[in-house]
């Protein structure tokens, strides 16, 4: 069991800087992006109905798109202002590497070419408007994940500039990321040593249950952990990390409560059918434990904070967990108050900083 400790947040917040795994960057406008974009798509999205992608699965006035004072004077959409950034997150929180991650949804695009331009436009955005201007930041990178071979393509031109940690892929996706389609992806993942980040949302055009389409954004947002879930049975289960040994995998805003009943469930069945995946050697456990690692928030606190300490115990690794402020959007918990204030100081220390670097390879 983990012990807990008297810690106080006087002394959490006197931990040492910490690594943000969860900053969202958010595209203001298409026309942002125009600097970026070939001449063909500036007059298409001048010139016709087409303005770029407005899916978002973020709805501008859910309490979990916006945190308050994140929405800068000037109209534009909360965390597109890296002055706002630095004010509310980086400097407070003595952030010490902070990734972005920008869910421009060019996996809602049905013309290829758009979904690709627009892909490639909003990664040197974020190189040259946010990297450039802050050594703190880091980018996960946006990619056409409908198209595997496209989005290869991309990480191949990018995914070696010094700031890239990270391929963004929706949480949600017209096949599980298992599915051989994607190799090619992992392919290129793997080449360049990045970390895949899987992250809330998606607009793949199929619904975002098992079960077929809901009638309110609350059953999507609290059923997302179990497309999480399916994403993790397919990886593991098509052996992506069996053909790609050095490929990572982050869970980002998928909660990691679920996680201990998940794992007991898919080992006992792996023990069940084994014999019809035989490439994958171990039990699942075993797999996430060591190419999964899942950040923070929100965090899904139980009415006894006791039965949150025990969850982490059962999770069986103190690598697993990193730190994620979700910036700009708004959770419930606020992780010192719930999680990290009551924990030994050597594992606030691993979710803060070193699980992330080790596993960021920062
Ligand atoms: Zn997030």
């Amino acid at each position: 069991m983990i012990e807990t400790s008297g810690a106080t947040s006087a002394r959490v917040s006197s931990r040492t800087a910490i690594v943000d795994c969860d900053i969202h960057a958010n595209v203001p406008s298409v026309q942002t992006l125009f600097p970026y974009l070939p001449d063909y798509w500036i007059e298409h999205i001048n010139q016709s109905l087409f303005k770029g992608p407005v899916e978002s699965a973020y709805p501008p006035n859910a309490p979990v798109t916006a945190r308050p004072g994140s929405i800068p004077a000037d109209g534009r959409p909360a965390g597109s202002d890296l002055d706002l950034l630095r004010d509310q997150i980086l400097d407070p929180l003595r952030v010490e590497i902070g990734i972005l991650n920008c869910t421009y949804a060019v996996d809602s695009l049905h013309n290829p070419d758009a979904a690709i331009a627009l892909a490639r436009a909003v990664n040197d955005w974020l190189i040259a408007e946010w990297l450039d201007r802050e050594p703190r930041l880091r980018a996960s990178i946006v990619v056409p994940s409908q198209l595997p071979a496209a989005a290869a393509r991309e990480i191949d031109r990018i995914g070696d500039h010094p700031g890239v940690v990270q391929v963004l892929l929706p949480a949600r996706s017209h096949f599980p990321y298992g599915n051989r389609n994607y190799h090619p992806l992992w392919e290129a993942i793997a080449r360049h040593d990045l970390v895949a980040g899987l992250h809330f949302g998606g607009v793949p055009g199929n619904p975002p249950t098992p079960s077929g389409w809901p009638s309110y954004y609350l059953e999507e947002y609290a059923g997302m952990a179990q497309v999480f879930q399916s994403q993790v049975v397919s990886i593991v289960s098509e052996g992506v990390f069996d053909q790609f040994p050095s490929v990572r995998v982050a869970l980002l805003e998928s909660g990691f409560t679920w996680l201990p009943s998940f794992m007991w469930r898919f080992d006992k069945e792996w023990r069940n059918l084994r014999r019809l995946v035989p490439w994958v050697k171990r039990a699942p456990s075993a797999y996430i434990r060591e190419h999964i690692r899942i950040t923070i928030q929100p965090l899904d606190v139980p009415p006894n904070p006791e039965h949150l300490l025990q969850i982490i115990d059962q999770i069986g690794s103190e690598e697993l967990l990193l730190y994620a402020s979700d910036y700009p959007h708004l959770h419930a918990a606020d992780p010192e108050e719930t999680l990290l204030r009551h924990l030994p100081e050597t594992l606030v220390q691993k979710i803060c900083n070193e699980n992330a670097r080790r596993f960021y390879r920062l």
